[in-house]
């Protein structure tokens, strides 16, 4: 159920009617627009038509939430959700562009693609520390050690640190490291780890699962809302097809399609998407084009001794063009880089 304040409502309004609320066991979540403030009571909603809210001078409607996520949707939040991060903001004007390798490797390797993404104009550094490997045979990342080189490149380059969190255990540890906790899209429909980062205060990128409908993204993100975090950043990054020269098939429908339904914002990662470096350039240009707030690209400063997803990562030569022609395109598209 949502309850939509009058224009003008005070904070003493919404600091009332979230106590009435409350008291009758509802769990509350305030959304302060731009123009309107909107009161999402979740519970029972039964107990609501008991009690005449709409009475009260500060209510202008109540409108029930029909669908099964409801505090991602756009009806409990019209504007553009932001999220905010040290100086960088995602959802904004200016494309979030997060690069990096795939798992950190070396503290060398990782400063030198930091500088190089940093000099390009890259907002993010991506790396993992703890990897979700298909076979339990290949490379795990590093683990703390990893983390420990992806704060140093923080501290020398200025760039925010997005890292994946796979298991609730390691959840402190990330989140002393991490400005932007990854839940990958093996874990997107893993409720523990997802409500376990809903109780933290960090902003969160949530990775559309293998074979996930939007619909299905959208309700893992709830899980993390419901819990009090609503810095929720979501990634398309290619479903599983029949095609099989790509590595899966990227869903840029995807795009348009989430920012009808939600209010959050969503970024394009095409390198897990496709599986080949050569597609990736063309795949964030269109990504960009079809309205994604940022981009998860993978960059290494030698692809081919890459411990892992050598064949999808770029070199910093080429990151360094797709760059340059974002800046172009960024500008016909009214957006910065
Ligand atoms: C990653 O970004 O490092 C990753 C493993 O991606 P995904 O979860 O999308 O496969
Ligand atoms: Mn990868």
């Amino acid at each position: 159920m949502i309850i939509v304040l009058k224009q003008g409502a005070k904070q003493s309004d919404i600091d009332h009617i979230s106590e009435k609320l409350r008291e009758m066991g509802l769990k509350v979540h305030v959304s302060e627009g731009e123009e309107r403030t909107i009161i999402g009571a979740i519970g029972d909603e039964r107990i609501l038509r008991e009690t005449p809210l709409e009475a009260d001078p500060a209510v202008e409607k109540i409108l029930p939430i029909l669908k099964p996520f409801k505090l991602a949707s756009r009806d409990f939040r019209r504007e553009n959700s932001r999220i905010r991060v040290g100086e960088q903001v995602v959802g904004d004007k200016k494309i979030a562009i997060m690069a990096g390798p795939c798992t950190v490797e070396s503290r060398e390797g990782l400063l030198t693609v930091a500088k190089a993404v940093r000099k390009a104009g890259g907002g993010f550094l991506r790396g993992g520390a703890f990897k979700p490997r298909s076979s339990p045979y290949s490379f795990q990342g590093l683990g703390e050690e990893g983390l420990k080189y992806l704060a140093e490149a923080r501290e020398e380059t200025g760039l925010k640190v997005v890292t994946e969190l796979m298991d609730p255990r390691d959840a402190e540890m990330v989140f002393n490291y991490a400005d932007i906790i990854q839940i990958g899209a093996r874990n997107m429909s893993n409720f523990t780890l997802l409500k376990e980062v809903g109780k933290l205060r960090k902003p969160v990128l949530l990775k559309r699962g293998l074979s996930a409908t939007v619909k299905e993204l959208l309700m893992s993100a709830e899980y993390i809302l419901d819990e009090g975090n609503h810095e929720v950043i979501l990634c398309e990054r290619g479903i599983r097809t029949f095609e099989n020269d790509t590595r899966n098939t990227l869903d840029l429908s995807a795009v348009p399609l989430i920012k009808g339904m939600s209010h959050l914002p969503v970024i394009v990662d095409p390198s897990h998407a496709v599986g080949r470096s050569d597609l990736v350039p063309p795949m964030c240009m269109a990504a960009v084009t079809a309205g994604a707030d940022g981009l998860l690209v993978e960059v290494h400063e030698n692809p081919q001794e890459a411990f892992c997803d050598g064949p999808q990562s770029l070199t910093i030569e080429v990151f360094n063009d797709l760059m340059t022609r974002l800046r172009t395109l960024a500008e016909v598209m009214g957006r910065t880089l």
